[in-house]
């Protein structure tokens, strides 16, 4: 692949040369890899782009929702990337997020670029990949890039290492309990939207907002957050409806956050994060290859027959890594 090539026509909006650069990033070879970080270096660095993470247990409405949202986007002029991060995909032989008939008039639009998680069961893998891809929407000047998952282990988690924003999207509770959604994850939004609220579910959801919102006024509050956030608001995807006021209140924030340091502050760490994350996967791909396997299952027999000290033998194997 000509890499030099894709660095420039990726800036250019060349959305085929995107679209081969994510798969480069997707591919496990390592002659990918290190053709994949040539073209990640050659890109400009972080750009200006609004990365909104986005959660929901299937069925809470996220494809409708971004559908809407999307083409509410675009008809502002806006370019709009969709990433998902679904670590389920290839265990249950079919990705939750990957269909892109979901997302039907979105995908249609020339301004809209959306690309399914890709398959890998390790969740490290595909959060990688999610994120480099992110970097290369970026690169591609895309305003919006959301970042779709399912609460499914700890992807809430890595999405939201590479959102600038996150949102967790819920339905309308029947009772007045707050449907199990874990602490952490509640934790982790800046705003809760409560979806479905249009007919029948509306006053289900009025309700469950004001639960959330009570919530929400619990935790304790985040360095980053300003006045009244993090906060709840009901949508209706279906209907259309809030999109806006909810766009206005993502967009309110990141501006508070951009003015107050917050911003910078915040994709430093997440920088340090996938560095580290790099590093560790890396180390732990060389684990597996042939040499140092049986280098280490050989200590490790050392170790098991009394030969060897444990802290030894491991020192040992780290040094033999070094050379
Ligand atoms: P996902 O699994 O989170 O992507 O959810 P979908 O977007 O596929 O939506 C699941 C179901 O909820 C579908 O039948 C949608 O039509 C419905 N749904 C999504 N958004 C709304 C909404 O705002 N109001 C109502 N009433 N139904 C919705």
């Amino acid at each position: 692949m000509d890499i030099d090539d894709l660095a420039i026509r990726i800036p250019a909006q060349d959305r085929r040369a995107l679209a081969r650069a994510i798969t480069l990033v997707e591919s496990g070879r390592a002659d990918h890899r290190a053709e994949a970080a040539k073209l990640l270096a050659a890109l400009p660095q972080d750009g200006e782009a609004l990365r909104i993470g986005l959660s929901g247990t299937p069925g809470v409405g996220k494809s409708t929702f971004i559908e809407s949202f999307g083409m509410m986007l675009t008809g502002m002029g806006k370019r709009v990337a969709v990433l998902a991060v679904d670590p389920s995909s290839s265990r249950s032989g079919g990705s939750i997020l990957g269909d892109k008939t979901r997302m039907d008039q979105l995908s249609r639009d020339p301004n809209a670029f959306i690309r399914p998680s890709p398959s890998q069961t390790q969740l490290g893998g595909v959060a990688r990949r999610t994120r480099e891809a992110v970097r290369l929407c970026e690169a591609a000047g895309y305003d919006v890039v959301l970042i779709e998952t399912v609460g499914v282990g700890q992807s809430e988690t890595v999405v939201a290492e590479m959102s600038d924003l996150f949102v967790l999207l819920l339905a309308p509770a029947g009772g007045d309990e707050l449907q199990g959604v874990k602490r952490g994850i509640m934790e982790m939004a800046d705003v809760i939207l409560i979806n479905k609220a249009d007919g029948e579910l509306k006053a289900a959801a009025t309700r469950t907002c004001a639960d959330y919102a009570g919530a929400l006024r619990l935790l304790r509050k985040r360095p980053q957050d300003p006045p009244d956030y993090p906060c709840a608001m009901t949508v209706s995807a279906l209907e259309e409806n809030g999109l806006d006021k909810a766009w206005q209140s993502l967009t309110d924030l990141a501006k508070w956050r951009r003015e107050n340091g917050f911003w910078d502050r915040t994709r430093a760490a997440q920088a340090r994060y996938w560095f580290m994350e790099d590093v560790k996967q890396r180390l732990l791909a060389q684990l597996s290859e042939a040499e140092t396997k049986a280098r280490l299952d050989a200590l490790s027999d050392a170790v098991a027959a009394g030969e060897q000290d444990p802290s030894a033998a491991a020192q040992a194997f780290i040094e033999g890594l070094r050379r």
